[in-house]
Order: C-alpha cells, then sequence, then structure tokens
C-alpha cells in the first residue's frame, strides 16, 4: 500500500459522508447536479485569511495570486478578504475587472505581456511589473501614446532562491524579473520618464513548508530591496516581497510554522534601514489561501480487479486535477490526499488505485492508496483541489470538458 496525503484537519463527515460548508457533499453534488465538482469552502478561505492576518506583522498587506483560482465568485469573496490581487495576463486582467475589483488594486506579473495586455493595463490603472528593459521600453511608449501616466514596478530577479522551493523562480538566468545588477539603472530610466514609480516585485519561489527557510528570503528579499533602493538613489514607495508559503499535499509534508514567519518579519519591520522605513510592503499567495478549501469529487463509474488489483473507476480524471496526477511539475508522483467522500469516516479495508475516465496510463488520481471498500456510485474526493485544479488542467482533453465549480 503506498501513503496517501495529509487530509485537512479542518474537514470531518456528517453521517459517514465528507462534509464541507455544514453539508455533506452529497448535498453539494445533489445541487450542483452532476459530477465531477469542484466544491471551495468560503469559511475555511475566510479562516486562512484570518489566521493570516494575526500571524503577520500589520504593516504587510496580502495580496491574492489570481492563477491559482480564478473562479469568479472565490474572486469576488476574496475582494472583501485580501488587499490586492496579482495577474499574470490580459485574461486574469479580464477576470478581475468582471469580478468588480477595482483596478487600482491589481499589480501584472508575467513574461511576454503582449502590447495589447499592457495597453489594456495602462489605460486601466493597473501596476505593471516590469519584467525586462524592452517591456518598460513598450511601456512607456504605449503610455505615451496613450497619453496615461502608468504606475510602473519593476520585478527583481534575485540572485537567492526559496530553499525547499517546489517551484524556483529566482537564483540564476530566469525568464522572470530584471537581473538586480541592472535594476538601478532601469529605476532611473523609469522615473525619469515621468511614471509614476511603483516599486519592486521580488519574487523567489514557492510551495515552501520550511518556515525558517520562507523567512530568511524575506530578510534576503528586504536586503535587496534596502541596497537596491540606495543604489537607485530614489525612495521606495512600495515592495512586494513575493510568497512561497505552501500547503501539505504529500506524505510527511507538515504545514507552515506561520506564527514563526510572522514573527521574524515583525522584527525585520522594526529594524528597517531608513531607506525603507516609508516602504509599503505586501506578500503575494495563491495555493496558501485556497488550496486546502477545495476538494474535487468525481463518482465512481466502475470497480475492476486486473491482476488481483482493485481499480476505482471515475468520472473525472486528469483534465481536471492535472497535479493530482503527478503531471504538474513534479518529477516522482506521489498521492494527494483523497479518500472515499461517501464513506469517509468508515476503516481501511483493502488496496485500491483510483483512477479517472481518460484514456491513458498517466490518469491517476490514488496509486495503491488504502480505502474502505467503494463501489459504483460511491463519491472519491481528492483534497488540495482549491489552487492549480480548474484551471490548471486540460479540460478538453479527450472531449471530456470542464467540471462544475461551487462556492459554498
Ligand atoms: C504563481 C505566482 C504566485 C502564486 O504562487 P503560489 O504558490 O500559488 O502562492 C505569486 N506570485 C507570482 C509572481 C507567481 O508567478
Amino acid at each position: 500500500m503506498k501513503a496517501l496525503g495529509p487530509i485537512p484537519s479542518a474537514y470531518g463527515a456528517i453521517d459517514g459522508v465528507l462534509a464541507v460548508g455544514g453539508k455533506p457533499v452529497t448535498d453539494w453534488v445533489e445541487q450542483a447536479g452532476s459530477t465531477p465538482l469542484f466544491l471551495y469552502s468560503a469559511d475555511l478561505v475566510r479562516a486562512r485569511v484570518a489566521a493570516l492576518r494575526a500571524a503577520m506583522p500589520e504593516r504587510l498587506a496580502l495580496h491574492y495570486a489570481v492563477k491559482a483560482n480564478p473562479f469568479a465568485p472565490l474572486l469576488s469573496l476574496m475582494s472583501g478578504l485580501v488587499d490586492g490581487f496579482d495577474i499574470a495576463s490580459g485574461g486574469e486582467l479580464q477576470i478581475v475587472r468582471d469580478a468588480g475589483i477595482a483596478p487600482g488594486r491589481v499589480s501584472f506579473a508575467g513574461p511576454g505581456k503582449r502590447d495589447a495586455e499592457l495597453e489594456a493595463a495602462i489605460l486601466a490603472g493597473v501596476t505593471l511589473n516590469l519584467e525586462s528593459e524592452g517591456e518598460a521600453a513598450r511601456a512607456l511608449v504605449i503610455a505615451e501614446r496613450l497619453g496615461v501616466t502608468p504606475r510602473l514596478a519593476i520585478r527583481v530577479n534575485p540572485a537567492f532562491d526559496l530553499k525547499g522551493s517546489g517551484m524556483k523562480m529566482g537564483g540564476g538566468a530566469k525568464p522572470f524579473g530584471v537581473d538586480a545588477e541592472r535594476v538601478p539603472a532601469l529605476v532611473r530610466e523609469v522615473v525619469g520618464s515621468g511614471a509614476e514609480w511603483g516599486g519592486f516585485h521580488i519574487f523567489a519561489g514557492s510551495q515552501a513548508l520550511d518556515a525558517e527557510a520562507i523567512a530568511e528570503t524575506q530578510a534576503q528579499a528586504l536586503e535587496l530591496a534596502a541596497r537596491l533602493a540606495g543604489e537607485s538613489g530614489v525612495p521606495l514607495p512600495h515592495c512586494n516581497l513575493g510568497g512561497g508559503l505552501g500547503i501539505p499535499y504529500f506524505p510527511g509534508d507538515a504545514p507552515v510554522d506561520l506564527d514563526l514567519v510572522g514573527q521574524r518579519l515583525a522584527e525585520r519591520f522594526e529594524s528597517l534601514p531608513d531607506v525603507l522605513a516609508d516602504t509599503a510592503f505586501c506578500i503575494e499567495l495563491g495555493r496558501y489561501l485556497v488550496g486546502e478549501a477545495g476538494v474535487y469529487l468525481a463518482r465512481i463509474v466502475d470497480r475492476k480487479v486486473s491482476h488481483g488489483e482493485v481499480f476505482l473507476i471515475t468520472d473525472g480524471g486528469l483534465h481536471h486535477q492535472l497535479a493530482a496526477s503527478g503531471n504538474f511539475g513534479t518529477v516522482v508522483r506521489r498521492n494527494y490526499p483523497s479518500a472515499i467522500a461517501t464513506r469517509f469516516d468508515a476503516a481501511v479495508e483493502e488496496e485500491a488505485t483510483i483512477v479517472g475516465c481518460l484514456c491513458t496510463p498517466l490518469d491517476k488520481l490514488a496509486d495503491k492508496g488504502g480505502f474502505p471498500r467503494a463501489d459504483v456510485g460511491d463519491l472519491v474526493a481528492v483534497f488540495c483541489a482549491g489552487a492549480y485544479g480548474a484551471s490548471a488542467s486540460p479540460a478538453s482533453f479527450l472531449g471530456q470538458g470542464p467540471a462544475r465549480e461551487m462556492l459554498v
């Protein structure tokens, strides 16, 4: 039997069935009309934001990275909970605008911004996190033509990365950001052009669970911001310290020690150099805010035994849950937390492999896990489905189409 990842502790059962938002998931599936279904819990998102606010220094603003989950009702909920939004495409700009989020709260990072995207962002009044000198030049030409003062920040490619990070976004040659040593010259050029100076964006990695490593990276980001602001000779209005806080997906993973990260950052804020005395700070988080608040539900449509192994075949699969299948940025496939939702508090009775309905051996949701005996009609739950699920999976593969989504 292979281990399953840890089910987030907030989940329990009602009458033996996995509960979300105070109701058994079978009620939500009935309301949705069909499976597969992504269920997102508003209470769990609120609780997560509240825990962050309580642990972090008040001076630190909280941004939501939209790419983790751009579901419109979730964005509307987030709008009342966080201070800002980070987007990474013109499509996401449209999505946040449709959700009624004021463009003044939005910053736009990401390589390969097209001229039309730069134009839409500048017209809307979104902060652009510039990824290169070339992008800066294009943004300035477009703003000039439009007769609009753009708000321009610079994404710095730091010389350090976030240790233990699942996805490294800094350190060495990268398509992201401007190499640190070239930043002061670009700051002077941006400020000299008459643009509104938006400060630095320093993002060093993602999906880290080690609080000491996260604290160390934040300390390095503060030092780098101070040094670059000093060398630029321009006051720093704002600094986005990036994100990095991860969630436990796999056997042996433990949650981030949030209090430790908060304490370390508070200590750093107490002793900031003069050049950062008036700087506003934020962090931007995606999966940490929404990942554990989501559950993916699929129905078992067939149960079969092959060479003595039990296969539970569902109506879901990697076309909605690419990451859980192990095909989104992982080297070795490990099991996400999963369960038989309709027998949530039953004991383990057998080893089974839960697969999707796609005709490819990649389509595994749980490999040789221990489950209660489940049959056709039972619901399977895959946890940690609130981030990089629906929007980061190939929904049109094999003509399957998207899953339903519900915020409850
Ligand atoms: C993807 C991304 C994030 C969010 O990362 P999470 O791991 O979901 O917190 C934040 N900022 C930038 C620039 C990103 O590219």
